[in-house]
């Protein structure tokens, strides 16, 4: 089939590796000036895959969605791996943390997710030895858990790698090239109409007006840390603000993230740098001689249930809402977008 990806983000991307795998003729629009502009919001996220930990704010959809991610992970690293482009993959669980005086909130959250995850995924509480043994560097807080299924993908990597790979496999990328509209089998941009077999839609913040779609602002910071070392994602449970710290090679540690009902998209507020990185600071203080090399803000793409959303017509689909588990659930979301769609063989 010819088909046609307006939006060529975390999702765009995925979906056009799948596909052109699968032996269909892909082409991909997206206005960013090329395949490493960073507009999208796949760049910016720490790329924890945390199935229980959200459960907080999300559903057991979204937790199926996540825990069959962790399965198709892999696989679609393997296959990048094959096209010569490594992404790291983790899976060595996460941590939830909490400061001496916050346990009442934190407990809260914890007896949350023991409500709402299978019994053998509930966090494990651990005492100091335990915790000191897994994180020696973890040294503020006096309460943890385990939660043990839980993964981190290096999303820049990975945004690299299905790019290099779509293009290495015959994908034609549109950079450059804003969608005006769209509707089945057919796709505008300011330059000309387009026709296809099939369209998807994953725009993301850009779907409007055809979807109700917000994005709700993130911020995060790179932390450049030789020395300190973070085998795993770790949050801290906080009663104000919520913290994670994700580690990455090359002795990078990513902190975030803020949640602001806002599309502003300029640069990381002072209040949300202090909160973050003091928060970050109480859980490793050997952070302190940690040097900040970047910050990132990006919208999340939300619709007004906060959960994802696969919509199928003939000669269109349409999948949105990814919120703030999009790399928890992209893989598994993209399979079943491509299950039902009818007369599409997948890799
Ligand atoms: C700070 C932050 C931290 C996050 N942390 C995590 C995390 O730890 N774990 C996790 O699972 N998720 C995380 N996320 C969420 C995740 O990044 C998103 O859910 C995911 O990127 C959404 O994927 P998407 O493809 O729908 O949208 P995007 O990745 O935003 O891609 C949308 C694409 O559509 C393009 N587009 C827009 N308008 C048009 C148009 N008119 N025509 C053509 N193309 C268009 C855009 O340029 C963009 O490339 C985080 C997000 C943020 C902002």
């Amino acid at each position: 089939m010819h088909i046609a990806i307006a939006g060529a983000g975390l999702l765009g991307r995925l979906l056009a590796f799948e596909l052109v795998r699968a032996g269909h003729r892909i082409e991909a629009f997206d206005p960013a000036a090329d395949a490493a502009t960073r507009t999208a919001a796949g760049w910016t996220a720490a790329g924890m895959l945390s199935p229980v930990a959200e459960l907080e704010c999300a559903n057991e959809d979204v937790f199926a969605l996540g825990l069959r991610s962790l399965e198709l992970w892999p696989q679609i690293v393997a296959a990048l791996g094959e096209q010569g482009t490594q992404v790291e993959l983790n899976q060595r669980g996460s941590l939830l943390l909490a400061h001496r005086g916050d346990e009442g909130a934190a407990q809260r959250v914890v007896d949350l997710l023991v409500r709402k995850a299978p019994h053998d995924y509930a966090p494990q509480a651990l005492d100091a030895a335990a915790l000191c043994e897994m994180e020696p560097s973890v040294q503020g807080p006096s309460h943890a858990w385990l939660l043990p299924h839980e993964g981190q993908i290096h999303t820049v990597q990975a945004m690299v790698a299905l790019a290099a790979a779509g293009t290495a496999r015959g994908v034609a990328w549109h950079w450059g090239e804003t969608v005006t509209a769209l509707s089945p089998g057919c796709l505008h941009t300011a330059r000309s109409e387009h026709h296809f077999d099939h369209v998807f839609d994953v725009r993301g913040t850009g779907a409007r007006p055809d979807l109700l779609v917000r994005g709700v602002r993130g911020e995060i910071l790179w932390l450049h840390a030789p020395g300190v070392v973070l085998h795993r994602p770790v949050r801290l449970l906080h009663p104000r603000h919520r913290v994670y710290l994700v580690p990455r090679q090359d002795d990078i540690i990513v902190v975030g993230a803020s949640e602001i009902e806002s599309e502003d998209r300029s640069p990381i507020s002072l209040r949300s740098t202090v909160e973050l990185l003091a928060a970050a600071h109480s859980v490793m203080p050997e952070l302190a001689e940690a040097r900040l090399v970047h910050t990132e803000t990006n919208l999340r793409p939300a619709l007004p249930d906060n959960l994802p959303r696969i919509e199928q017509a003939q000669g269109l689909t349409r999948v949105n809402g990814l919120f703030r588990h999009g790399w928890l659930i992209a893989p598994a979301l993209m399979e079943q977008a491509l299950l039902s769609l009818n007369g599409v063989q997948t890799a």
